[in-house]
């Protein structure tokens, strides 16, 4: 079951970039097995899928543990700054930095360690109270801050659309993160790329991709529906 959901997963990514014009190979899927068993994770992994996203440290690292080395692993999900110190060396890419503070403690961590940490900054795009992520108008002046940082890359943007019913709601959003990681992008900031823009989940992801992502996080499409107050 798992690998026929990847494969539709994959052929609606494949449709999406036609109609947009854009070459497949620029979306990467991550395959959100966040709740769900190693055993099941496996099963897109033998079908092929090596990146995978978790949105807490525990179960990343529980996951990490008990699957294949060649697991690409992405963390999705909010970081505190006590969880930095497990998660640097373990997740290839942190897409949720929203804080300078919490940036400060991954590059303290990671000249500890001797590596350079690809993030991505999560913008709160929607404005949503109850949301995590920096404001829109806040992102530009906490990517300088961070750029300073030597043991950090900034590669890109993150963000988790509101929930809506029909997908084309959210397409406003995406188009105005795509604009938001130009506007970045122009300022030609050291250290600072702005190649990747995760966005789009199992609801709203071929619009993700029209408007531009190259990272989608789609996990109930693969995996199935998660328990009831499990959801994000
Ligand atoms: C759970 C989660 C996803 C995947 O959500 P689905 O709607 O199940 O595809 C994507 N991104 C983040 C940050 C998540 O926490």
């Amino acid at each position: 079951m798992i690998a026929e959901n990847l494969a539709q997963v994959h052929e609606r990514i494949r449709k999406a970039c036609e109609a947009a014009r854009r070459d497949p190979k620029e979306v990467t899927l991550i395959a959100v097995g966040k709740t769900k068993p190693a055993e099941l994770l496996m099963e897109a992994y033998q079908a092929g899928e090596r990146v995978f996203g978790e949105n807490k440290v525990q179960e990343l690292l529980e996951k990490e543990s008990r699957m294949p080395a060649d697991v690409r692993w992405h963390m999705i999900g909010h970081l505190q700054r006590n969880k930095v110190r497990q998660i640097i060396g373990k997740a290839e890419l942190i897409h949720s930095v929203d804080t300078i503070r919490l940036a400060e403690a991954i590059e303290d961590e990671a000249a500890k360690k001797k590596l350079v940490v690809p993030v991505l900054i999560e913008v709160n795009i929607g404005q949503e109270e109850s949301k995590f992520g920096a404001a829109p108008d806040e992102v530009l002046s906490m990517i300088r801050s961070i750029s300073v940082m030597d043991h950090i890359k900034v590669q890109g943007l993150m963000t988790i659309a509101p929930y809506v019913e029909c997908p084309e709601d959210n397409r406003r959003l995406f188009a105005k993160m795509k604009t938001l990681s130009e506007d970045i992008r122009k300022e030609e900031i050291r250290n600072v790329r702005m190649d990747i823009l995760s966005m789009g989940m199992t609801n709203d992801y071929e619009v993700a991709i029209q408007e531009g992502a190259t990272m989608v996080r789609v996990g109930t499409g693969i995996f199935g529906s998660r328990e009831q107050g499990n959801s994000i």
